[in-house]
């Protein structure tokens, strides 16, 4: 089954648990407009090759259309149509005007060196320029993709439209006009969903053990996060490997050893030594060991389809926040369901980062630039707000927190469309 397939029956439980009128879900079950461009990019050593990109606008009834750029070798089509679609699900449980859009180019950047990331996302930029601009279609970063690319694009798109254009992307440097809290702000969203959740169960944070699968902008942030909120963090994993420790790990050193050493899968000798405290053990685990390790909650900060039919009865977390889109299939739902753990949902959990989004283009329109304490304040207010309805809503229905936060974005969207038609 796609990924896309995947995001159409999750919008099918809601749909049906809500009773919603076909034709909206008609028109929530396809993109708006699909655009597919080969990118010929020169080479350093003289040959050019051909990448696939994609940008896929799912639905702007409430707003421009609005979502990231992801540079892997696994991008295809369906899987830029899901994350497209869960754009616009998203923004609407955070109550921000947005639609929802995502683009793709199917390439492995670490490959590249900078001088073609450059020229690939410059031509890239030309070929879906027609379909972008700060009032259609604003990308940002996402997957593979930073805020130098960000700049690339906004620099592109400016000399296209013979004009300065920053607002056509989010995700920018600082000092390109980028928001502060920007960098931090999914990781940042979903410990504001966690803390009310934890709040809301009569939790014990520093009894809560945490694991994380993913260690790089979402998850690693959200290690760092998490401890300055007294979690225990008890392990962590990248693309390579993972390690747990006993006592828990200290993540800035385990940021700085993955730094030096590339991977967390190196960094066990290196943790050991610097906590060095009495009976602290650490173990190096492959991604299957990680997701199955006994915590209290899992945090999935990498990639989709992580928990699946296969691996869904393995887990032990009573809770699984997902910072990662798609990390769990409709399948590996209904069984972690069925086992009582609790998911809080990526539409839900990861949208700090595009709210953060959202606060960078108010910044850029007014040109008055935000303190982090208050964009962190902000954020936490609308995080809070979006975690409430979605509470209360799954509590009216019965119903999962996915399917609640579908129901929730789905009831704002129709009202836009009726209101529209
Ligand atoms: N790529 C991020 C996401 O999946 C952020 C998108 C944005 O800021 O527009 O939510």
């Amino acid at each position: 089954m796609s990924l896309f397939e995947n995001t159409l029956k999750q919008m099918k439980k809601a749909s049906r648990l809500m009773n919603l009128d076909k034709d909206i879900e008609d028109i929530l079950s396809r993109p708006q407009k699909i655009i597919e461009v080969d990118v010929p990019v020169q080479m350093d050593d003289g040959s050019s090759k051909v990448f696939k990109g994609f940008r896929v606008q799912h639905n702007n009834a409430l707003g421009p259309y609005k979502g990231g750029i992801r540079f892997h070798p696994q991008v295809d089509m369906a899987e830029v149509q899901a994350l497209a679609a869960w754009m616009t699900i998203k923004t609407a449980v955070v109550g921000i005007p947005l639609g929802g859009g995502k683009g793709g180019v199917v390439v492995n950047p670490k490959e590249l060196s900078e001088a073609e990331l450059e020229r690939l996302t410059r031509k890239y930029t030309q070929l879906i320029a027609p379909v972008i601009g700060p009032k259609t279609d604003i990308p940002a970063p996402d997957v593979g993709t930073n805020p130098q690319i960000m700049e690339w694009i906004a620099d592109e798109y400016s000399k296209i439209v013979g004009k300065n254009s920053p607002g056509v992307v989010t995700g920018k440097p600082l000092d390109k006009g980028g928001s502060r809290g920007r960098g931090s702000a999914t990781a940042q969203g979903g410990v504001f969903v966690l803390n009310e959740y934890v709040k809301e169960n009569g939790m014990d944070v520093r009894e809560t053990k945490v694991v994380i699968q993913g260690f790089g902008n979402a998850g690693g942030v959200a290690a760092k996060l998490l401890v300055e909120n007294g979690y225990v963090v008890l392990g962590a994993s990248d693309s390579q490997g993972g390690i747990i420790c006993t006592h828990g790990i200290d993540p800035n050193e385990l940021l700085t050893c993955k730094i030096e050493k590339k991977s967390v899968k190196n960094c066990g000798r290196h943790v050991e030594e610097i906590h060095d405290k009495d009976g602290m053990t650490c173990r190096m685990v492959n991604n299957e060991e990680l997701l199955e390790a006994e915590c209290d909650v899992l945090v999935l900060a990498a990639l989709e389809n992580q928990i699946t039919a296969e691996n869904a009865d393995k887990i032990k977390a009573k809770v699984v926040l997902e910072l990662a889109n798609g990390p769990i299939s409709p399948e590996a739902d209904e069984i972690l369901h069925k086992k009582g753990i609790v998911v809080l949902p990526d539409i839900l959990a990861n949208a700090g980062g595009v709210t953060v989004s959202y606060f960078e283009m108010l910044q850029n329109a007014d040109d008055k630039y935000w303190s982090k304490e208050e964009v962190i304040s902000k954020l936490k207010d609308i995080m809070v707000h979006a975690w409430k309805e979605v509470n209360s809503t799954a509590k009216k229905y019965t119903c999962p927190l996915r399917v609640a936060a579908y129901i929730t974005a789905i009831k704002l969207i129709e009202s836009k469309i009726h209101n529209n038609l």
